[in-house]
């Protein structure tokens, strides 16, 4: 059976990176697993444990990265992320795709270690928008925003290690784009 793909999103907080994720899984349920990954982070107001996260005390993510649970893990700002392994291959396995929306090193890890892996970078339209984004979604401090802004800057320079860079100015023409890129790579996987 063939396996399935695994797309690796990445780009700066405010990029508009989980609601693209978001409402491209409810579109495609059936071809689709989201990846959840673990943090070590507070949950924000309206974050639901196991559906956006699991949020693990310190010590369980310490405990689960002896125990080799996760493809990849790295510490973003001040905590700890990590993408749970089993159900990443469960459904590669299985032929499904997996879709995870996880940091560049992360995305780096991911690449040496699964064949079937496809990046794609997520840029916010310009930095002002993604500051104002930042800012209306009021669930950081001002010492977080600051940080998370430094953080993209950083990040912004990766891009060109990605497959793809989409620029995400509008939800239905960016879910667009995801779905083209989609297509393309099973293409591509044929002549394999
Ligand atoms: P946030 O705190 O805004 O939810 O996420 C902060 C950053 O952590 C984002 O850039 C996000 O892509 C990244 N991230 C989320 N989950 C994972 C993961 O499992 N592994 C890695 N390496 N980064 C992650």
């Amino acid at each position: 059976m063939e396996k399935g793909i695994v797309f690796v999103i990445s780009g700066p907080s405010g990029s508009g990176k989980s609601t693209i994720i978001n409402r491209f899984i409810k579109k495609h349920k059936k071809d689709f697993f989201l990846s959840i990954s673990a943090t070590t982070r507070e949950p924000r107001k309206g974050e639901i444990d196991k559906k956006d996260y699991y949020f693990y005390t310190k010590t369980k993510f310490k405990s689960n990265i002896k125990k080799n649970k996760f493809l990849e893990y790295a510490k973003v700002l001040d905590n700890f992320y990590g993408t749970p392994e089993k159900p990443v291959l469960d459904n590669i396995n299985k032929g499904k795709n997996v879709i995870m929306d996880i940091d560049v090193r992360g995305a780096n890890k991911i690449k040496t270690k699964l064949k079937n892996c496809v990046t794609v970078f997520m840029m916010p339209p310009d930095f002002n928008e993604l500051e104002k984004r930042l800012r209306k979604r009021k669930t950081d401090s001002e010492k977080s925003i600051k940080k998370r802004l430094k953080l993209a800057k950083k990040e912004l320079k990766e891009r060109e290690n990605y497959d793809y860079i989409i620029v995400n100015k509008d939800l239905k023409e960016t879910i667009n784009c995801l779905e083209i890129i989609i297509k393309l790579e099973k293409f591509r996987r044929y002549k394999i």
